[in-house]
């Protein structure tokens, strides 16, 4: 499969980790025989430097074109004091706007290796394996400036959605959940909000398409204590984007590990940025010792969600987990009797076990 993916490193370790997910992505490439083209781009506060602005034209035009775009990190001391037009954020949050990415993922996975990193004890958090499908474009964020008000003594938010809004992130859940273990909790607050009562009436309608998978509605903040005490109960979770806001970063802190965090934001068309959560870590950046973890699971993502490669994607996050099982780790993380090796070196090993497993699965194939 030929497929055009725009890279956009961004800021300190971004152009560390993004090497790394490339390096990955090529040795995928290679093995299954698909053609992978790159394009880097920039963004954030090298695009300042270069272009005098966050997020040139050249980059969206770019970004719009591909299959899908990896970006690492945007930010870093040099450009905090710029005005807010010029702020590398705005680079970030002007490209998930241009390209209308609607719903954003966030799955959470405890690694074995590193379930001491965890602040939950190791029994609740062990077997977690979740993803957050967060609305990202509408809701209680997104009430438009004239539903906003506040005149010193009173104020209004505004959380509206349109039912055309709710039944594409809900779909987008399903498909999430057929690709997983087929269950989808549905998060809202239907007790009180009219938004909620609607959103539950539209989840009762899609699953009559989804036979396949198991439904459960709960309210948030049932949920959000759920997520700490018994995080193995969910596998998709769907929710409204300032619910989703709240428990992803919740759920971000099961596994004790900012470095092993992917994410995606996908649009209609099913193009789609990956990203990790991390931000650009100007402390260890330029010094080989990034973790580039979150960003090779993020490319995983991208295979996954934009390209429907599901094995390679497998593949991917299989390697992680046995680099990790083996002990090897970079400077952020800890595993006792383990190995630290730096940036380079560890997408090295996960490079020669794709190359490895795959030449056994391509085996295995031969025998089916
Ligand atoms: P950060 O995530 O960059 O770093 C927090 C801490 O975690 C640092 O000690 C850093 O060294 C460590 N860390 C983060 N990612 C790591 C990795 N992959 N490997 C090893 N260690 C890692 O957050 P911060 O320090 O608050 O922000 C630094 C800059 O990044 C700021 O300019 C901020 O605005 C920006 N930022 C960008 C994004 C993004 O681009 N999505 C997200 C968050 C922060």
């Amino acid at each position: 499969m030929k497929k055009h993916i725009v890279l956009l490193p961004g800021d300190g370790i971004g152009t560390e980790v993004i090497q790394s997910a490339k390096d990955v992505l090529e040795a995928v490439s290679a093995e299954f025989d698909h053609s992978f083209t790159f394009e880097t781009h920039d963004i954030g506060g090298c695009a300042v430097d270069m272009h005098g602005t966050p997020l040139p034209e050249s980059t969206i035009t770019a970004c719009k074109q591909a299959d899908a775009v990896l970006l690492g990190a945007v930010g870093g001391p040099k450009w905090d004091g710029l005005p807010s037009h010029l702020r590398p954020e705005k680079g970030l949050l002007g490209i998930r706007k241009a390209l209308n990415l609607f719903a954003n993922l966030r799955p959470v996975k405890a690694f074995p290796k590193l379930l001491h990193a965890s602040p939950l004890k190791e029994s609740v958090v062990s077997g977690s394996d979740l993803l957050i499908v967060r609305e990202l474009i509408g809701g209680l964020y997104f009430g438009t400036p004239s539903e906003r008000s506040s005149d010193g003594q009173s104020v209004v938010d505004t959380l509206a959605y349109t039912k055309d809004e709710i039944v594409q992130i809900v779909d987008k859940a399903f498909q999430s959940a057929t690709l997983r273990k087929g269950h989808l909790t549905s998060v809202d607050k239907a007790n009180v909000l009219e938004s909620s009562k609607f959103w539950r009436e539209i989840v009762e309608e899609k699953r009559t398409q989804y036979p396949e998978v198991t439904v459960e509605h709960m309210l948030v903040d049932a949920a959000a204590m759920k997520l700490v005490t018994n995080p193995d109960a969910f596998d998709v979770i769907v929710t409204e984007n300032m619910f989703g806001d709240i428990l992803s970063d919740e759920a971000s802190v099961l596994t004790g590990s900012l470095g092993m965090l992917p994410s995606a934001s996908i649009n209609e068309a099913g193009v789609g940025l990956y990203e990790p959560v991390h931000g650009s870590a100007p402390d260890i950046a330029g010094k080989g010792i990034a973790n580039p973890l979150a960003t090779i699971l993020s490319a995983a993502l991208m295979l996954r969600h934009s390209f429907q490669m599901d094995d390679e994607a497998q593949l991917i996050e299989t390697a992680v987990q046995s680099v990790l099982d083996d002990g090897y780790h970079t400077a952020d993380l800890q595993i006792e009797n383990g190995q630290k090796v730096g940036t380079k070196e560890i997408t090295d090993l996960i490079v020669e076990l794709i190359k490895s497993k795959s030449a056994t699965i391509s085996i295995l194939n031969c025998y089916v």
